[in-house]
């Protein structure tokens, strides 16, 4: 039976730009056409105001030449539409950098993350698992996800990103995560913002995609949108495991996905 819909939209895309992801971003954008997509965005990760702290983002100097690239991409691949987005890391403290970096660019959407908990210590760091072996797992979640709520109810951003991240290497509190879910929900709501579907976790110890079923689940009851998200770091992971994707979404109950155009949602049906 033929589905009704367009294919996914991979709005979670990286360029060499931020140090750690390889692949020349037209190639990205041939994958992309190769694997049957009709529309992609880049959102690599963004930088912050002062440079060097740490070494996997660009330099804020960088940041009108990333946006141009892009630009560029559109003349050169006219059956995708290309969509222009940041990764933006949520840490205390940050929000008047963010709004600045918001009124930069002409965004088609920003992508909210934590990477980052108080030290700052970054969560997906591989460095940083003896800290987590030290750490107690539910107290690292509850910080994390106090701040995925803040960062959600800021109005700051249009998606969130990877939104359970802490089970990445994991470190699994033994105590029920639901009341942390439910937080996460809520504050979603206020804000208004998405919440990705980011395959990326399939790549990672945690063998499971972001977000875990019960709290793509609970989103979709409280009337959540989502996006979908490879979470490219290299070309041939454009739009990876996105039937994994499709097939999560819809035991959810999920039929539309959101787009998104200057940072103006709009809803599209999937398939
Ligand atoms: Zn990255
Ligand atoms: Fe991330
Ligand atoms: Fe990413
Ligand atoms: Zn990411």
């Amino acid at each position: 039976m033929e589905r009704h819909g367009s294919p996914p939209a991979d709005y979670h895309l990286h360029t060499p730009l931020c140090l750690h992801a390889v692949g020349d971003p037209a190639d990205y954008c041939r994958r992309a056409l190769d694997a049957g997509l009709e529309e992609i965005g880049f959102s690599d990760h963004s930088p912050m105001r002062e440079d060097g702290f740490d070494s996997w983002r660009m330099r804020a100097s960088e940041l009108d030449g990333y946006a141009e690239g892009i630009g560029r991409l559109r003349a050169e691949f006219p059956r995708l539409r290309i969509r222009l987005g940041l990764e933006v890391d949520w840490l205390p403290g940050q929000e008047e950098w963010i709004r600045e970096l918001s009124a930069r660019r002409p965004w088609d959407y920003l992508i909210g993350s934590v990477h980052y908990l108080a030290g700052p210590w970054a969560l997906d760091d591989p460095a940083a698992i003896p800290e987590r072996r030290r750490r107690d797992a539910w107290e690292v979640w509850s910080e994390y996800f106090d701040r995925l709520s803040s960062a959600a109810a800021s109005g700051l951003f249009d998606v969130m990103g990877h939104a359970d991240l802490p089970k990445i290497f994991r470190f699994l509190p033994d105590r029920d995560v639901a009341p942390l879910y439910e937080g996460f929900v809520a504050a979603a709501v206020a804000g208004g913002v998405a919440m990705e579907i980011n395959t990326r976790g399939l790549r990672k110890d945690c063998r499971e995609i972001y977000p875990a079923p019960q709290l793509l689940r609970m989103a979709r009851g409280a009337g959540v949108p989502i996006t979908f998200a490879s979470d490219a770091h290299a070309p041939e992971e454009v739009g990876k495991d996105f039937a994994a994707a499709v097939a999560l979404a819809r035991e959810a109950g999920y039929a539309e996905s959101c787009h998104f155009s200057g940072r103006k949602r709009s809803m599209a049906a999937f398939r």
